[in-house]
């Protein structure tokens, strides 16, 4: 069996990489080979968000609409419909929502007066109400000052996040991420495994036409049940997705490049790039 691997610092990484070259794959993987690391999906908090209407919907409504709960879900609506059709949802709320689960987590404590920023409270202060009838042109609050646990157990994967330069800075501005992997696959690469992708949805099975076909062609193996595709797996959706990460992804690696904790890694598949991952993983944060 395979050895519980420790670590002797915080890890606090990120994945950078276009959609499809498999960043949760990877980070699946480092979270089973160190346990000590948590993964944190930006799109999974937003999925999470969106479905459960959370207070991240009832608060922004709060500002623009006063109580009134008929326009309550209006921003987690429109979120949705920014993820379906593959564009970014604004930075702010992104960066609340990671900023939520950090302090949830206790890895990151206020110090000194603590105003009313997050996700729970429909406190608004001056700054954040919006300044335009555009539910998503709000400015930045200034967050107080925070610490961040050093600890190991305090180490994370951010998985999705941060996506441009905009969201590196603030968060880089309470937690510095000391540890970011640049995952480079070449498009096309991607772009064939996403076209090729067939699933079936109750059990979860993945076929690839091209490297792992089913045996009868558009059924599952075992239960004989019709594939369908995934709902990401949408050709064009996939294309704005690209175009988007590749607009942000370039002052992104720069800015990391800056701060001396960038690392590329290059490879085909996820079973190429992982052990090259471990590695540099366990040289970086191993015991
Ligand atoms: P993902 O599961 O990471 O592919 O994210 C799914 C969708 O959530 C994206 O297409 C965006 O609409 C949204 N999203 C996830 N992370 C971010 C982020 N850091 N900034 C803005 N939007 C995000």
């Amino acid at each position: 069996m395979d050895r519980v691997r420790r670590l002797r610092r915080a890890a606090r990484i990120i994945l950078v990489g276009a959609p499809g070259v498999g960043k949760g794959t990877q980070t699946e993987r480092l979270i089973k080979r160190y346990p000590q690391l948590s993964a944190i999906s930006s799109g999974d908090l937003l999925r999470n968000n969106v479905r459960n209407r959370t207070p991240l919907g009832m608060w922004r409504a709060a500002c623009l609409h006063g109580e009134s709960g008929t326009n309550r879900h209006h921003v987690g609506i429109q979120a949705e419909a920014k993820m379906k059709i593959g564009q970014l949802v604004p930075d702010m709320m992104m960066l609340r929502l990671i900023f939520n689960e950090l302090s949830t987590r206790g890895w990151i404590k206020p110090e000194g007066p603590v105003i009313p920023y997050t996700l729970n409270s429909i406190a608004a202060t001056e700054a954040e109400i919006p300044s335009s009838n555009d539910p998503f042109a709000f400015t930045l609050p200034t967050f107080p000052s925070y610490s961040y646990s050093d600890s190991p157990t305090a180490s994370f994967i951010l998985d999705g996040f941060p996506r441009n330069v905009s969201q590196a800075r603030q968060i880089d501005d309470f937690i510095p991420i000391n540890w970011v992997v640049h995952i480079n696959t070449p498009s096309e690469v991607v772009l064939d495994r996403i076209s090729n992708r067939w699933v079936h949805a109750p059990s979860g099975r993945v076929y690839n036409t091209t490297f792992s076909p089913p045996k009868v062609p558009g059924t599952d193996d075992i239960t004989g049940e019709p594939l369908t595709r995934r709902d990401d797996d949408d050709v064009e959706v996939w294309k704005t997705r690209l175009s988007n990460f590749e607009q942000a992804s370039v002052p992104l690696l720069e800015h990391y490049h800056t701060k001396g904790v960038l690392w590329t890694v290059n490879g085909n598949t996820s079973d190429e790039i992982s052990p090259k991952i471990f590695m540099e993983f366990e040289r970086r944060f191993g015991i």
